[in-house]
């Protein structure tokens, strides 16, 4: 547990939106910021005419050109204050405000907590110390919001924390984008004053903001403390991820004082050199075991200390464990591939699988399926990736010719492809329900959304299917055995996963 405040904030362009959505965040927040700067101007009065809270109220009136949304110059900013805050009347006891640096010497007299904050929406800026020293003159919070592009990013914004410690100040550092998440999720623990939340997916009023409800239930940032063991994804993009759900469902089920977060690194070198490995790293984090995916499950391995067999075998890692600072490498991915299938179909010797795909994904598949006894044939539409892929494992290979190839001769097809995921190939099945003819099996590996064009087209064929969230889960679950020795609770990961994707 530590002492930190979850922040959420609200923005509305009417009094009566504002008021209903204060009213939904009275039971997650500690803090409710109202963002001024999102009403309509002749709705303010009304605002605070009706405001009433129990909890504690932070005013904000940010100008555009500080990343707010209301066009308005120095003296209008001021007037907002003098008339709404200086000679209002407000209860001192439960109103804050927050005003941007350069109003600094201006908001001075008006006696109220006060939050001095600083923006950069296009980077980190070079003068940041410089920055700190002169917002931390006064006795107010420090409020430091950067831009983060890359993982490490952050790092120059989460050292000021352990700094405005040793000088007895309170830090709001905020590193926003997908990249900077982790401190969003792991500040409170080592010393932030607060961190802001969405009210809930879809009204973020920064980038990268987590929704109240996930920086509580799924990530217990309140709980977390410097001793907890912190565990992440680690891919280009992790916003749609859904490990953290699955991951923190098991910790949360173990009562472990441990954590996962998102962790979108595009460089993986300088990640590993300033944030994990002991003898360069500049931050504390208490890694102790990271997922991996697209696109650093081949590149992670030469920063490996170890690597297991399978792993080693299919040429990639999805799984690394830090033990006494050493990193070990593993797969489960074969493992998460094969275990509903094995279920489901039960013996697959002889079992003859049409493959799609050539990626990483399919490596996995493929030397699951061949330990298996399966009779494999991998399909791309690049003839010499198949090939590549075929010859490692001695299986066949074929071209794969989209809405052409059928597969009368097969018992099982598996879509190792990433049409139909929700993004670029939404909406795309790689084979349709007349080509799935004599098949046994549709295993489609996509598993957002929940319910694949491709199962649909099983559905259509009358053919049995599994679903992307199978090895989801299987493959998660052995993660979990990997890092923890425990037994995976598969209900309550499961039930995080699909409460996720509904
Ligand atoms: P990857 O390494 O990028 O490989 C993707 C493969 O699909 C490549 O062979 C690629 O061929 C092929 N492909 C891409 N677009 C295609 C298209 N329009 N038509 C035909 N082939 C196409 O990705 P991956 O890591 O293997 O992942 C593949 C899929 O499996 C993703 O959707 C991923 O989410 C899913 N997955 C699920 C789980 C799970 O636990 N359920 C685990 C891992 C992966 P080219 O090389 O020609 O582009």
């Amino acid at each position: 547990m530590n002492n930190g405040k979850i922040c959420v904030s609200v923005c509305a362009a009417t009094a009566d939106e504002l008021i209903e959505q204060i009213n939904c965040a009275e039971g997650l927040a500690d803090v409710i910021e109202i963002r001024f700067d999102c009403l309509d101007e002749k709705q303010f009065l009304k605002t605070f005419e009706l405001l009433s809270s129990n909890k504690v109220i932070l005013l904000t009136f940010r100008p555009k050109e500080q990343g707010g949304k209301i066009e308005v110059d120095r003296d209008g900013r001021m007037d907002f204050w003098n008339t709404f805050v200086a000679n209002g009347s407000l209860d001192k006891r439960q109103f804050w405000i927050d005003c941007e640096f350069d109003l600094k010497s201006e908001i001075s007299n008006i006696n109220f907590q006060k939050i001095i904050s600083f923006h950069d929406f296009s980077g980190v800026p070079d003068d940041l110390e410089e920055i700190y020293k002169n917002l931390s003159e006064t006795s107010d919070i420090i409020k430091i919001a950067v831009q983060a592009d890359d993982i490490t990013d952050p790092i120059p914004i989460w050292k000021l924390i352990g700094k405005a410690k040793s000088e007895n100040k309170e830090i709001i550092p905020i590193a926003m984008g997908e990249s900077g998440k982790w401190t969003r999720i792991l500040g409170l623990a080592h010393g932030a004053f607060m961190t802001y939340a969405s009210l809930d997916s879809g009204h973020e009023t920064a980038p990268g903001q987590v929704s109240a409800i996930d920086l509580i239930e799924v990530y217990r940032a309140k709980d977390l403390d410097e001793t907890t063991e912190v565990y992440g994804i680690l891919g280009s993009n992790t916003s749609v991820s859904m490990s953290p759900y699955i991951h923190n469902a098991a910790f949360k089920f173990h009562g472990l004082n441990s954590v996962f977060v998102p962790l979108q690194v595009h460089n993986l070198d300088e990640f590993m050199r300033r944030m994990v490995k002991a003898e360069t790293r500049e931050v504390e984090i208490n890694f102790k075991g990271f997922s991996v995916t697209l696109p650093h499950k081949q590149t992670i391995i030469k920063h490996l200390d170890f690597i297991d067999e399978t792993a080693k075998k299919i040429g990639a890692v999805n799984t690394v464990k830090i033990v006494d600072g050493k990193l070990h490498g593993y797969n489960t991915d074969a493992q998460g591939f094969i275990e509903p299938l094995l279920n489901l179909y039960g013996d697959l010797t002889g079992t003859k699988v049409a493959l799609l795909g050539a990626g990483g994904a399919a490596r996995a598949c493929v030397h699951a399926l061949k330990n298996a006894g399966a009779d494999v044939t991998i399909f791309t539409r690049d003839l010499a990736k198949s090939k590549s892929l075929a010859e490692d494992f001695g299986v066949s290979f074929a071209d794969f010719k989209f809405q052409i190839s059928n597969f009368k001769d097969f018992d099982i097809l598996v879509n190792a492809t990433p049409l139909g995921m929700k993004g670029k190939a939404e909406g795309e099945t790689p084979v349709f329900a007349e080509q799935l003819k004599g098949l046994q099996l549709v295993y489609d590996l996509v598993y957002i959304p929940f319910q694949t064009p491709l199962m649909t087209e099983a559905d259509t064929a009358e053919i049995p299917k599994i679903g992307g969230l199978a090895m989801l889960i299987a493959q998660g679950a052995e993660q979990f055995k990997i890092w923890t020795g425990l037994d995976p609770p598969l209900k309550e990961m499961s039930r995080a996963a699909l409460k996720r994707l509904s």
